[in-house]
């Protein structure tokens, strides 16, 4: 039967008004067929989705902390409890394995765990007597209807990187997520309304640039949350800036791993395996650039390429897979296209994905693609200078760690990268020296827990906050400081001189 993905807006489901509304196909990527369809907003919807969050904006700005993390620890429960459900359907739609998909709700439940703390992390500071009968005291206010904008790849933790402080921190949300696997959203929409969150506190608008040009500019929407591309994370970023408000943009990565010739080579090909595929490479901290610092790429390559023929490829819903298809038969093809080039560009394609074999029954027409590597590859070959975003794997060979990490701070991108290696004081140098915002250390995917913050720099980041932690309330509140003084008769007088402490 083919389903039907609506709006949630002020608490119910609301398709996009009109005789003949726009709306994308919802494709399973493991047989390639067409499961449903999602309607694309128009500024209606947008509207009516903002209004209804400014609404609940007013009674839930004041509802007591207690309240709300009762709200947020019931969410937590029901989440904990449903979980299968919703990895379910996270499979249907994004094509990963059944475990990747709980991977990834258990990432963002920490971030709900963590804003069930919002009563600690909300108290603000306080100077008694900073002069003579005064005290100054901080205060952190939410700011009003929030924006999410979301990416494919992780349909529910993305979303869960910012809703839970935002709405904690007593702010109302419209979160648009990828039209490509959208129904993860509206799960999580019915879970709120039965956590007894208030109507229009969290509201869905799917759809594509036009709902996202609308919360862009709509002057009710007071800050953006943006996950995906570089280029669309730069343009929502200076868009939304323009229209003064606060913008977040995560954009997209090249993540390099460096291999020390002192490392232990199974681990390090263990770990290149698991980050370079899982998921089909469609992580935004998938290694995708394996930097082997010679003499030891050989070998690596050896261990890497004997791992690959082990991997299982099939559907995600199978539990002995462990890689699923691609997302949409486009992307599978554009990743494809880059096996082409690469050739064409002079690398060595080691291992071709596109000869590994597929299991499941029903999956001829999926948008499959098997683990590749590539050896040999430089900077400015299409492999090496794109982010591909697919289960393709770069060997670039360097001869030193001074090498390696030039070539690390030389990319437009710093996501995340990892360094391998036995000795202490190389990995040390290295999360000093490398320009990149997350920095694992024989850790090949460092995601940040939820108590610290997630994000990159230069082109994977627009803007100064990161997500969750300490940074993600800071995004969603601002800051008040409060001067008091209780009158006494003698404090009167008239004094025009600027205000000092005495
Ligand atoms: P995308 O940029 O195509 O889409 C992201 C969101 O923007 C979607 O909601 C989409 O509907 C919307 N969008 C697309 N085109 C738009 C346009 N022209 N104008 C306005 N809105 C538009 O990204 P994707 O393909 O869904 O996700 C993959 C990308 O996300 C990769 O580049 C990946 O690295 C990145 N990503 C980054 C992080 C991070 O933390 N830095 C995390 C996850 C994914």
């Amino acid at each position: 039967m083919s389903k039907h993905i609506t709006h949630w807006i002020a608490g119910e489901a609301v398709p996009t008004a009109g005789a003949a509304p726009r709306r994308g196909d919802i494709y399973d990527p493991a047989t390639g067929k067409v499961s449903g369809q999602v309607d694309f907003a128009t500024i209606t919807e947008v509207d009516a989705a903002v209004s209804a969050a400014v609404t609940a904006f007013a009674d839930w700005r004041n509802a007591s902390l207690a309240k709300r993390s009762t709200v947020l620890f019931r969410f937590r429960e029901l989440l904990n409890e449903r979980k299968d459900e919703l990895a379910s359907i996270i499979v249907s739609e994004h094509g990963k394995v059944h475990s990747d998909a709980l991977g990834e709700i258990a990432r963002g439940l920490e971030v709900v765990e963590y804003a069930c703390g919002i009563p600690q992390l909300l108290k603000g500071g306080f100077t008694e007597q900073a002069s003579t009968g005064i005290d100054v005291y901080s205060i952190r206010q939410p700011l009003g209807p929030v924006a999410i904008i979301s990416p494919f790849n992780f349909p529910a933790m993305v979303p869960m990187w910012f809703f839970p402080i935002a709405i904690a921190a007593g702010n109302t949300v419209i979160l648009k997520p990828s039209e490509k696997d959208p129904s993860a959203a509206n799960f999580l929409a019915g879970l709120w309304a039965e956590a007894g969150l208030p109507a229009g506190v969290f509201n869905v608008v799917h759809g594509d640039k036009v709902s996202v040009d609308r919360l862009l500019e709509h002057p009710d929407v007071k800050s953006v949350s943006f996950v995906g591309s570089t280029p669309i994370a730069r343009y929502v970023y200076e868009t939304g800036t323009r229209y003064g408000k606060r913008v977040q943009a995560l954009g997209g990565a090249k993540n390099h791993m460096l291999v020390l010739p002192d490392s232990d080579l199974d681990l390090a090909a263990d770990a290149a395996i698991n980050a370079g595929f899982g998921a089909a490479g469609e992580r935004c901290m998938a290694i995708s650039v394996l930097v082997a610092v010679e003499p030891i790429a050989d070998e690596l390559i050896e261990k890497i390429k004997s791992r690959m023929a082990t991997l299982t490829v099939g559907p995600g819903c199978n539990g002995d897979s462990d890689m699923g298809p691609l997302v949409t038969g486009v992307h599978r093809d554009k990743v494809v296209s880059y096996l082409d080039s690469g050739v064409a560009d002079g690398a060595d394609l080691v291992v071709d994905g596109r000869k590994h074999p597929i299991a499941g029954e029903d999956s001829v027409d999926g948008f499959w693609l098997g683990p590749t590597l590539f050896d040999n590859v430089k900077p400015g070959m299409s492999v090496y200078n794109d982010e591909i975003f697919g289960p393709v794997l770069s060997v670039v060979r360097v001869n030193s760690y001074d090498e390696g990490l030039a070539l690390i701070n030389a990319n437009p991108y710093g996501n995340g990268t990892a360094i391998f290696t036995n000795d202490g004081g190389a990995a040390r140098r290295f999360q000093n020296e490398v320009e990149v915002g997350m920095v694992g250390i024989n850790v090949p995917i460092p995601v940040p827990v939820s108590y610290y913050s997630f994000g990159g720099w230069k082109a994977s980041l627009f803007g100064d906050l990161h997500a969750y932690g300490a940074d993600g309330v800071q995004f969603f509140t601002r800051g008040k400081a409060v001067t008091q003084r209780w009158l006494d008769p003698s404090h009167g007088g008239i004094n025009l001189g600027f205000p000092t402490n005495s």
